[in-house]
């Protein structure tokens, strides 16, 4: 009886236990779902904005392209045209949070009309992944990620070149590198782009495509790490200022993180969509990630996935020369047409 009735309370608690966990962690996730901070997504689409505390308007401009909303409220003009979104415009403790449709019914179009920060490519830095003891990904046929990436970039930076692009290499021969090498590189070139190429590998051997990644949101601690990093006093000379300086460093550095995020996320998309197109594969689309060499440049960086060595068939197309020149061109035409 007493065994019976101890099982019983166990129950109880244990019952009473999911049910408060279940209740707290729902409206927490659902509130991470569906709110945007207005602040990082202007950074991430390189937009200024800026509320007026009287009329409590926000504003969202970059170039001549503008876009106005009023705290309270769902709808925002964009160019003499509403635009509702499913939820107001909020704002708590200063921070202003906008609902889960903002990004695609406000920032894209906006964005869209005003064109990419900047667009001119006149150095750039080919990074092939790994090499030397580092192979990459390894097919179950052998085929090993180092060399066919190699051989990728140095094609890419050969067409580069004759499309009159000045190119650095990370790499040019089967040497290995650590990630901090190559990322040093970046930071001591005075380079428009970072591009690294790699082959991807799944566990399903039915996926195939070309797939591209940029850098995804930083947070404080990303940041603060960054920041920190001795070596960026490299970058800096670049813009003739002094690193001690700590809030001008501050300031630059979230300027060149905030147009980072929006060109090489902009590269990203364009390059994946013309790159899978000239070379007949499907686009897997652009994609965020936190990779080191994304995460470690200061300059728009972007990683291409050229094709799955999983996949038998994509694994022979990668293996031929032809099919990787076809690549390193349609490449070097992406960024060529992107800065157009
Ligand atoms: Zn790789």
């Amino acid at each position: 009886m007493v065994q019976s009735f101890r099982k019983y309370i166990i129950f109880l608690i244990v019952g009473f236990l999911v049910f408060v966990s279940g209740c707290a962690s729902t409206p927490y996730q659902k509130l991470r779902k569906q709110n945007f901070v207005l602040k990082e997504l202007c950074m991430r689409y390189g937009f200024d904005c800026t509320m007026d505390s009287i009329t409590q308007v926000i504003k969202l401009s970059r170039k001549e392209i503008e876009a106005r909303g009023l705290i309270g409220s769902n709808i925002v003009v964009i160019e003499q045209r509403d635009v509702y979104l499913s939820k107001p415009i909020k704002i708590s403790r200063g921070v202003i949070s906008v609902p889960f449709d903002f990004e695609q019914r406000v920032m894209v179009p906006l964005s869209e009309k005003a064109g990419s920060i900047s667009k001119t490519f006149r150095k750039i830095i080919v990074d092939a992944g790994h090499g030397g003891k580092d192979p990459g990904a390894i097919s179950r046929r052998g085929t090993q990620e180092k060399d066919i990436v190699l051989d990728i970039a140095n094609r890419l930076s050969s067409a580069l070149k004759k499309r009159g692009v000045f190119v650095v290499q990370t790499r040019d021969a089967d040497n290995f590198l650590s990630l901090d090498e190559r990322v040093d590189v970046a930071r001591s070139e005075n380079a428009d782009l970072f591009i690294s190429v790699h082959a991807n590998i799944a566990n399903s051997f039915g996926v195939e495509g070309l797939e591209t990644y940029y850098l995804g949101f930083l947070n404080w601690r990303d940041k603060k790490e960054i920041c920190c990093i001795e070596k960026h006093k490299k970058m800096f000379r670049k813009y003739n200022m002094k690193y001690d300086n700590i809030n001008a460093k501050k300031i630059v550095l979230d300027m060149l993180h905030t147009y980072k995020q929006q060109s090489s996320s902009d590269i990203a998309r364009y390059l994946a969509g013309y790159t899978a197109k000239k070379i007949n594969t499907r686009n897997r689309g652009n994609k965020t990630a936190n990779f080191y060499i994304l995460k470690n440049t200061l300059i728009p960086a972007v990683l291409v996935e050229v094709g799955f060595l999983s996949n038998k068939r994509e694994e022979q197309k990668l293996k031929s020369s032809a099919y990787r020149q076809k690549i390193a061109n349609s490449l070097a035409d992406g960024l060529v047409l992107y800065t157009r």
